[in-house]
């Protein structure tokens, strides 16, 4: 998540907050000074009631932070890589750099945050029910902070993917159908529907006059949805690219130019004439590098009749693929090196080129040809 302050690592867990943090702390403080405090505990003053919704404020996110770390910190113990933790307007994401390795796996590292959060509201109630007597802030504070974390805890239970629930749904599934894509179809599905109920339940309380609690309900729903759709489409992408080879979509029998070649003649032969956008370097029948429009971008036009490919040209590391490489393998590549095309090599000979244009193209054709023409296909899938 982009435009990120970082307030620290914890345990070894980068500990950043987005900008949309500050809109969510202010509007729960205003809500809880001006709403929950009021109301539950009547009688005190208008400083007291602000000063305890922002106090409340910091502990809810604290709370968030805390089922985070729970999960990270179970995602780490199975030999997950974890960058870190990230505070944003709806609570808090894990950036785990991959997806969990078996169904137990997951199972854990989902459930642990709920669980958490339950515990806490656990200790949180225990701390009210020890001061209840007082009618403090203090005993405002602990019953709030035992209410929320119940609500986070049983919240995240809904068996809506991206939500922990969710993941402990596909979990379940992928244990017992050994197919993490079908889990992910399911579970996805069950992240939409809860995201359309929370939209219709946002819409009814805006109507009810409920505008704010309303537009936030609805709005929650709304991240739910986007996030439980750009999951399904991230494995449908990856179900589709099952199975297939570098061979199927790469672009066959490139042109392969001399690295002595003229950066301008390369420009208006290769690029601009023939749409190329990289080309294989060959010296006396083998590879020496890759040539790419990205890499004529940094040399200005005027120098192009004097600069040769092999000043500019790619020579190490040379990205690689052999025909045999799953695509998905390939897009994994492409995506972990910030590149846009790899070449195809069979010893030191070019054999083609695949870039993410080839693969998105691919996706296309063969959603719209639909599965059923790719009965092979099918029967590979789990
Ligand atoms: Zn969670």
């Amino acid at each position: 998540m982009k435009a990120t302050f970082r307030l620290g690592r914890i345990a070894g867990l980068e500990i950043g907050i987005h900008y949309t943090w500050l809109l969510a702390f202010a509007l729960i403080t205003w809500t809880l000074a001006e709403g929950f405090y009021p109301s539950s505990f009547p009688g005190w003053s208008k400083a007291t009631y602000w000063g305890l919704g922002a106090v409340s404020s910091i502990f809810l996110f604290a709370s968030v932070l805390v089922h985070e770390m729970a999960h990270s910190l179970v995602a780490r113990s199975k030999g997950m890589e974890v960058e870190g933790i990230t505070l944003f307007i709806f609570g808090g994401v894990s950036s785990l750099s991959t997806e969990a390795r078996s169904a137990g796996d997951e199972f854990a590292i989902a459930i642990v945050g709920p669980l958490t959060s339950i515990v806490l509201g656990l200790a949180f109630g225990g701390a009210y029910l020890a001061v209840s007597g007082q009618n403090s802030p203090v005993t405002a504070l602990t019953a709030y902070l035992s209410l929320v974390n119940f609500m986070l805890g049983f919240f995240n239970l809904l068996p809506g993917f991206p939500l922990d629930g969710g993941r402990v749904l596909r979990a379940a599934i992928w244990g017992t159908t050994k197919s993490f894509y079908k889990a992910t179809r399911i579970a996805t599905t069950g992240g939409r529907m809860v995201a359309f109920l929370f939209i219709a339940w946002g819409v009814l309380q805006v109507l009810s006059g409920n505008i704010l609690p309303g537009l936030w309900i609805a709005f929650i729903g709304w991240f739910l949805h986007n996030a439980a759709d750009s999951s399904r489409q991230e494995t449908l992408v990856q179900e589709a690219l099952r199975g297939v080879r570098v061979s199927e979509v790469m672009d066959q029998h490139p042109d392969t130019i001399n690295p002595a070649l003229a950066v301008d003649v390369l420009v208006r032969e290769f690029f601009l004439q023939r749409g190329k956008r990289a080309l294989p370097v060959h010296e006396n029948g083998h590879l020496v590098g890759i040539i790419s429009i990205t890499d004529v971008k940094g040399v200005a036009q005027g120098d192009w009749p004097l600069t040769r490919v092999a000043q500019i040209m790619t020579s190490s590391p040379l990205r690689s693929v052999t025909p045999e490489t799953d695509v998905a393998e390939a897009l994994r590549m492409l995506a972990e090196h910030n590149l846009n095309q790899l070449l195809v090599i069979t010893g030191d000979v070019t054999v083609g080129i695949i870039s993410r244009e080839n693969i998105i193209r691919y996706i296309q054709l063969m959603s719209d040809q639909g599965v059923s023409r790719r009965p092979g296909a099918l029967a590979r899938r789990g």
